[in-house]
């Protein structure tokens, strides 16, 4: 089946303001790629609904959904419900779209579950938004897109679902969902000690939560250990109908809001071979705070997803859609490399697999042998 691509003209209007990481274009920049490189073939961008309030209070509560709809309205939050949901804050500020942007990136993650039923691939860059929980903002989410597409791929009769989600961050509103849910399977490669602070290697849930949290620096080999020891296999043990992979663009080594090394490479590694490992797969977006690594790293996704070559160097469309951006208020925007303008694959950053990785993946293969 043909992949279908999510999108949506309202992630080239908003901004999170000038000076939130979020200020950054994204999806359109995808958008933008994809079809300078004639990778749209026909019926495969499909606009994204917007989910209805209604259609949130399947997972948010009423009060939170009219709280952002009512932020939206007014321009602003009072100080109660600033401390009661997380709204208006440095992280999730008021800003003119707060209600729409992120019910459309839910109102992607919805149709996806339908789009899926049958089988098949599905990419939605705006989706990811892993940290909001039922009744609260968090780490620039407002409401939370994975748990719907969970939701709709169940309300469309598939049972086994996995969430697999290669971040930084771990993510902690989805885990808070179906932690005590042994239909799905909640996986998270992140980076130890950074915020949120949550996805412990010892964590199991009702015992089908895996977190390997990752230490600086980890690499595309580290990565490559994580698919082939930890990934693939609790994939094929799930028995898994469907994937919802969050693959979150801030592991790269260039994002400045984490610390780890990954070259785009290892997250098209991890998308080929999850891809094969069940029969629908939906890839979401997530982090991903330099704009360029972000665009480039999920525009190849799509290449992935569809089979196309990504050449070594752009075509002179494409090249002048990276050319466009501008990233205020970052020192590597000033003078960004020539490479983040004429490709999109990273040099790959492959080196040694350390011990504390191989160990934690070790770790979790022995957890799973005792428990089959
Ligand atoms: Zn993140």
């Amino acid at each position: 089946m043909t992949p279908r691509f999510l999108g949506s003209e309202i992630y080239r209007r908003s901004s999170y303001g000038a000076w939130h990481p979020l200020r950054i274009p994204r999806v359109s920049t995808v958008m933008d790629l994809a079809r300078a490189m004639g990778w749209f073939g026909a019926g495969q961008f499909v606009p994204s609904p917007r989910a209805k309030a209604a259609a949130l209070t399947a997972w948010h509560t009423a009060d939170y959904v009219a709280a952002v709809e009512a932020a939206e309205a007014a321009g602003e939050v009072s100080e109660a419900m600033r401390v009661r949901h997380g709204l208006g804050t440095v992280s999730n500020p008021v800003f003119p779209e707060m209600f729409r942007r992120p019910a459309t990136s839910v109102g992607a993650s919805i149709l996806a579950g339908e789009l899926l039923r049958d089988g098949g691939v599905v990419h939605s860059p705006a989706g990811g938004t892993h940290h909001a929980f039922p009744d609260r903002a968090g780490g620039f989410c407002y409401f939370n897109d994975p748990v719907f597409a969970v939701l709709s791929l169940r309300a469309n009769g598939v049972r086994r679902v996995a969430y697999v989600d290669i971040d930084a961050h771990h993510p902690d509103g989805v885990e808070h969902a179906f932690a005590g849910d042994t239909d799905v399977l909640m996986l998270s490669v992140h980076e130890e000690r950074r915020w949120p602070f949550t996805g412990a290697l010892e964590e199991r849930g009702a015992g089908e939560v895996w977190n390997l949290p990752v230490p600086r620096g980890f690499n595309d080999s580290e990565m490559r250990a994580a698919l082939e020891g930890l990934i693939l296999p609790r994939l094929a043990a799930f028995r898994t109908e469907a994937v919802v992979l969050q693959c979150g663009a801030d592991a790269v080594e260039e994002d400045p809001l984490s610390r780890l090394s990954l070259s785009n490479n290892a997250h098209w590694e991890v998308v080929a071979a999850v891809k094969a490992a069940a029969p629908r797969l939906l890839v979401l977006g997530g982090g991903g705070y330099n704009p360029w690594t972000v665009g480039r790293l999920w525009a190849g996704n799509w290449a992935v997803l569809n089979g196309h070559d990504i050449p070594e160097r752009l075509p002179a469309e494409a090249e002048a859609v990276l050319r466009a951006l501008v990233w205020t208020g970052a020192r590597a925007g000033k003078a960004p490399p020539e490479h983040w303008m004429t490709t999109l694959r990273d040099a790959p950053r492959e080196g040694e697999v350390r011990e504390e990785v191989r160990g934690r993946i070790r770790a979790l293969a022995e957890r799973a042998r005792v428990w089959a």
